[in-house]
């Protein structure tokens, strides 16, 4: 159902920082339901992919390496109005703007290092959680 569901990663500083348990359990204590999940590695290629609408960006190679550089946990989120309520949950890209309390404000380092991914749009939403996760996986 378009609207939702949203797609979250934990991303490598997080995750090789032993916070990827609590993180999830804020999620779920926050009232999404996990669809599906899975912990892996990105090659800087499937990092590159994932992420090709920030191609010109003068940041996508270190996004890229950084993405590329250790474990993930993939997941797909359900809740009402998910993509917006889950944006608003993560606080701003930046944890130094974040607002106190959010994930990125407590387990974010830098612009770069910001713990978490959070889908921009329901479409983006579909397109990521079809990156990593096939239809028998997603039900
Ligand atoms: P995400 O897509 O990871 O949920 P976002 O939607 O808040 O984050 P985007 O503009 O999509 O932000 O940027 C994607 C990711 O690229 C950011 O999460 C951040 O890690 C990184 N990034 C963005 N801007 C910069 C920058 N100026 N310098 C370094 N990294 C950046
Ligand atoms: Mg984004």
């Amino acid at each position: 159902m378009t609207g939702t569901i949203t797609f979250t990663m934990i991303k490598p500083s997080a995750f090789s920082a032993g916070y990827t348990g609590n993180i999830l359990a804020k999620i779920e204590a926050a009232g999404y339901k996990i669809k599906a999940m899975k912990k892996i590695s990105l090659s800087k290629e499937q990092a590159g992919h994932f992420y090709e609408m920030h191609k010109e960006r003068p940041f996508y190679e270190e996004l890229t390496n950084f993405m590329s550089s250790g474990p993930i946990v993939a997941a797909i989120l359900e809740k009402e109005n998910a993509v917006e309520s889950f944006r608003k949950f993560i606080g701003a890209t930046d944890p130094a703007k974040a607002d106190e309390g959010t994930i990125r404000k407590l387990y974010g380092k830098n612009l770069s290092e910001n713990a978490v991914h959070g889908s921009d749009s329901d479409e983006s939403a579909q397109r990521e959680a079809g990156f990593f996760f096939s239809f028998l996986e997603m039900v």
